[in-house]
């Protein structure tokens, strides 16, 4: 396994711990507090909360320094939007540009899904299951499109795990791979319809975030890891 850098540790830290609700939106993330907890420098905390802010986790302000990015409600439905006129215009294009290549990646895909799924670490299943979703634009091969999905699927990553119920997963291998089925079937109207449903049902599964207000202990919330 390639050892991953102390950089990328400390963002799926902090990445896991706002995905699990730990790490509530809008919490204010001090640099120095998050360099004695990790044991690094602030230069270094400074660079992960910059990677956290490209990926539109984070949001950095000029005076409040770094805090939790606090998707709102019509955000969320805007993304949803997005992703709907996006993936749901991508979807024939998925179909014609589907190789024998193309097909062993997205099935060999499914088999890092169902691995995400048991691990029981749902920032990792989260990002799986998106990773999914920019898969089928990279087979199509335009990579604005490409480069697009991929913010769009790092903030629905994030609006998902904020607002969705517990114990719900709806983006999972399962409906995955029926997508792949009506790939395999060259159904372009199936897979538009498919995919369609597929991010409504996403959507629906999400619920009203209720932000709590109480103060947050840095150091408690990463204590043994
Ligand atoms: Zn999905």
């Amino acid at each position: 396994m390639v050892q991953e850098s102390p950089e990328t540790a400390i963002y799926n830290k902090i990445h896991r711990a706002i995905a699990e609700r730990r790490l509530l939106p809008g919490s204010r993330l001090i640099e120095d507090q998050l360099a004695e907890v990790f044991g690094v420098s602030r230069m270094r905390i400074r660079w992960v909360l910059q990677s956290l802010a490209r990926d539109k986790v984070v949001t950095l302000h000029r005076n409040r320094g770094a805090c939790v990015a606090e998707p709102t409600v019509k955000e969320a439905k805007e993304v949803f939007g997005a992703r709907r006129l996006i993936e749901g215009a991508l979807a024939r294009e998925v179909v014609r540009a589907t190789d024998d290549k193309a097909l062993k990646k997205l099935k060999a895909h499914i088999k890092k899904e169902i691995t995400a799924e048991k691990s029981h670490d749902r920032a990792m299943e989260l990002r799986t299951s998106h990773d999914f979703h920019t898969l089928l634009a990279e087979i199509v091969g335009n990579s604005v499109l490409v480069d697009y999905l991929r913010e769009l699927m790092a903030r629905s990553a994030l609006i998902t795990a904020i607002f969705e119920r517990p114990d719900v997963s709806v983006c999972s291998h399962f409906t995955h791979s029926r997508l792949i089925e009506l790939i395999e079937k060259r159904d372009e109207q199936g897979l538009v319809d498919a995919m369609l449903g597929h991010l409504n049902e996403i959507e629906s599964y999400l619920t009203l975030y209720e932000k709590e207000e109480r103060p947050v202990d840095i150091k408690t919330i990463f204590s043994g890891l």
